[in-house]
């Protein structure tokens, strides 16, 4: 790299090769790549927005570990909102009709962006719970989580009531590391690490426990041992997950393609994104600013579908 644009890196290397993979700092870098090169782009990552085959790999690494996906119900716990792996996952999650518990460290929610794609499905509802009954596992009275579930069995949870966690048996939890490099800050107020006493509670006695990967201090090592413990499992699982990905994208292999796509965005002329991490506001790129809505939903950046960093035309 010698100070070149990922424009004209993606162009030049797109000329020499069948597919592109690219993981790269700015949210929207895959979508501006893909649309500089006539081949496949594989997004393995872009900024803190999108994570789309450490989803392939969860979702798989769920399903062997319960069999199937439809019903469960799973806690995302840690950095929801710089851990670009969980944006991916929920909205997966949530197209395989599971449950979500999004249990997040202190301003570390889930992005307002993702929630609202989550919602854009008719069946499924949110709701803020507390946790309260799980005092002896969380050290503390007010940890608050948003519950995203078919709405059915949303009617029976009352707004900003307790969710009796203890009642409820959890399937999976997947646990995040805090994103020191994308803006995180380690305030010490954050939620308890997941050892063997939080996996002995009520709710978490039969629980897998996943993580993307690379763990820093959320998961003790006492937890390795429990054959639950499945993220080196799930780490393995990645080779064939990606593996079939580069056939499928190399049209090596035929498989099934999703059977709805998303309605063209209506552009907004003139609004502007302000998100710094962007690809529109990264130096040098070009990419240019592309706003929108969909029915039912408010405008954002078509790059890095941020809504509240917005600026008006
Ligand atoms: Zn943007």
């Amino acid at each position: 790299v010698k100070g070149e644009t990922l424009a004209d890196t993606v162009r030049i290397v797109g000329s020499y090769v069948d597919l592109v993979v690219l993981r790269h700092p700015a949210a929207g870098a895959a979508r501006w790549a893909a649309r500089l090169v006539s081949g496949p782009v594989i997004n393995a990552g872009d900024g803190s927005h999108e994570h789309p085959t450490q989803t392939l790999c969860d979702l798989y690494a769920l399903r062997r570990e319960r069999g199937h996906l439809a019903g469960l119900f799973v806690v995302l716990y840690g950095d929801l909102r710089f851990g670009r792996t969980t944006h991916s996952l929920a909205r997966a999650l949530v197209r395989m009709g599971v449950t979500i518990l999004a249990v997040a460290d202190a301003e570390l929610e889930l992005p307002d962006f993702v929630v609202r794609d989550l919602l854009r499905n008719p069946a499924y509802g949110s709701k803020w719970v507390t946790l309260d009954d799980l005092e002896d596992v969380f050290h503390r009275r007010d940890v608050r989580a948003l519950l995203v579930a078919p709405k059915v069995a949303l009617d029976a949870v009352g707004e900003g009531a307790g969710f009796g966690l203890r009642d409820r048996a959890v399937d999976a939890i997947y646990v995040t590391r805090l994103q020191k490099e994308r803006g995180a800050g380690g305030t010490g107020r954050g939620l308890p690490i997941l050892d063997h006493r939080f996996l002995t509670s009520p709710p978490f006695r039969e629980t897998v426990v996943l993580h993307p990967l690379p763990r820093v201090k959320e998961i003790a090592p006492e937890v390795d041992t429990n054959p639950r413990a499945a993220y080196f499992r799930q780490a393995a699982w990645g080779v064939p997950i990606r593996m079939a990905l580069l056939l499928w994208a190399a049209g090596a292999v035929d498989l099934p393609r999703p059977l709805h796509a998303l309605p063209a965005p209506e552009p907004v002329f003139g609004a502007s994104c302000g998100n710094p991490s962007c690809i529109v506001n990264h130096p040098g790129e070009m990419a240019p600013q592309e706003v929108g809505t969909r029915p039912d939903d408010v405008p954002r950046c078509l790059w890095c579908e941020e809504e509240t960093t917005l600026r008006a035309p």
